[in-house]
Formats: structure tokens, sequence, C-alpha cells
């Protein structure tokens, strides 16, 4: 078996840990022009706020609401601050320190979680999450999706895999640990592609994995795409998928965790595929594949 979030986090912490997602505001610089204007070509990240989520709101006054969210079923729990939304290192220093700092001051939150693009890690920001890691658990989250150029280049990701390769060296060289998200089923890749990502991955100094399948999501260019019949796109089976997942998880060391296979968007805007999965269902499916192998 791989090493999951839960065993990743009894590593660091003795009480059971929720990650409470914040939206600080932060956009990203493949929308604001910084590199690129659009964004990545499946990006919709009002897929990706849970409802105690709202921008308009103080990290604190956010935090606060996730936690009355959980607390009501788990009274003794603790809470890493997930800055999730858009790239969330893409700002001066000083308002990270604010923001961090500010999350990290709420009762009951031992760490946080950083979303970020590798392209948004400059020495300055490099030298405060130095910092920062020393004094609490960080996890800085990047942005990956793929090590081939020619998908980045198709999902207008306006950066390449050697900009993502050098950010997690220079994280994991200051002692941060690094986390990475990868799509499985990117535009034109197939499996060995998908496999060859886990690799190069496997071989970085990388503690924590999540995968997820490609949805499409209405109101993205890739739905556009996707009606025009622009695009090629893996239609699997949820089982398909987990078999695929069972496959790659062979690749990765036991020293990584994996911290999640699929991601969850909300019916209204999901397009395909569309599994209807119920909670743990895919957890299931995974395992059995796993076995059969
Ligand atoms: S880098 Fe992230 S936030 Fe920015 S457009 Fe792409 S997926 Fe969206």
């Amino acid at each position: 078996m791989y090493k999951d979030y839960a065993a990743f986090l009894a590593e660091r912490f003795e009480r059971k840990v929720q990650k409470l997602a914040v939206n600080a505001g932060f956009t990203c610089p493949n929308r604001d022009g910084t590199v690129g204007r659009g964004g990545c070509t499946f990006c919709t990240n009002a897929a990706f706020n849970p409802s105690y989520c709202d921008a308009s709101l103080s990290v604190t006054e956010q935090l606060e609401r996730g936690k009355a969210f959980y607390a009501r079923k788990y009274p003794d729990m603790d809470y890493l601050a997930y800055f999730q939304a858009y790239s969330n290192t893409h700002a001066p220093v000083s308002r990270l320190r604010a923001l961090y700092e500010e999350a990290l001051a709420v009762d009951g939150v031992v760490g946080l979680v950083v979303a970020t693009r590798p392209d948004c890690l400059g020495d300055d920001v490099v030298d405060y999450l130095a910092e920062l890691s020393l004094r609490t658990t960080l996890v800085v989250e990047i942005g990956v999706e793929t090590v081939h150029d020619s998908t980045l280049n198709a999902i207008n990701r306006c950066h390449d895999w050697a900009i993502a390769r050098m950010a997690i060296e220079k994280l994991a060289g200051r002692g941060i640990t690094v986390g990475v998200h990868l799509i499985l089923g990117l535009p034109g890749e197939d499996e060995a592609m998908m496999e060859q990502t886990v690799r190069e991955i496997a071989s970085l100094p990388v503690s924590l994995v999540k995968f997820h399948q490609m949805q499409v999501l209405s109101g993205t260019r890739l739905a556009e795409q996707w009606e025009r019949g622009e695009v090629a796109l893996a239609q699997w089976t949820a089982e398909q998928y987990a078999s695929l997942c069972a496959r790659l998880l062979t690749l990765i060391p036991q020293h990584m965790a994996v911290e999640r296979f699929v991601s969850q968007s909300p019916p209204s805007m999901l397009i395909s595929p569309r599994w209807n999965l119920k909670p743990g269902e895919f957890a299931t499916l995974l395992k059995k594949k796993i076995k059969e192998q």
C-alpha cells in the first residue's frame, strides 16, 4: 500500500488535523497579465471554494467559520490553514507575511498549506517561506500538472516543466516540505506520458502528491474546445481510472505520500466525466485494483 494523507499528518501531529480552505483574495499571474491572460484552459476557481470560504471575509473570519463547521463533529481537532484559491505567493512578501501570520494566530491553527504556481517563488518569497517552515508546519503545494511542455502549452499554462522542477528543488533545498499537484488525462496525453510525469516527480524531493482526473467544467475554455471537438480527452470509467491510479502508484516511492486521486466538482458545473461516486466509493475501487495487481 501507499502512504496516504492520514499517515503524512500522523507523522507530524498527535491530534486529528483538518485543512481549512482560505480565499485570501489573490489572483494568478496567468490571469492578471503577468505571464498570461485567460488562465489555464481547464480553470475555474469557482469550483474550488467551499461555502465557508468568502474572499470578502478576513482570513481569521474564514478560518473561524471553517472551525465552526467541523467543531460540531470533531471538537478536539486542530487545523491547517489552506491558502487554496489562485496563486497564494503572487504578492509582495509583506502581504504574504500579514496573511500567513494572521492565519497562524488563529486558535487551533497548527500550520499552513500554501498552493501556488512554480513561477511565483522568487528568492525573497522563498527566504520567508524557509523562515516560516522553521517555526510551523508548512507545505508548499505547487501546481505542476505534467512534465510535458507540449501539454503545458496546449493548456495555456504559461510556464514550462523546467521552472516547476527548479521550484521543487529550490524549496526542498531550503528545508520546505513540497507537495505537487498533477492532473491525469490532460488533453493529448497517453498513459506513457502520465507515467513519465510520475517517474520524474518520484525522482525529486517531493513529500506529497495530489492527483486528480481531468474534468471538463462549464464556463472554461476547455469546455468550449471539447464541445467543438478540438481536444481529445480520455473517456475513462471510474473503474478504468482506478486501474490507472493503481498502476501509477507502483512508481511512487514509500516516503512520498499521496493525498488524493480524485477531485469532486459541483455537479452543476461538471460536464465530464460524470461518475456520480458516493463518498468513499473511489477508495474502495482503488483498493480493489491495488489488490488485483
Ligand atoms: S495557474 Fe492555477 S489559478 Fe492560475 S489559471 Fe491556472 S489553474 Fe487557474
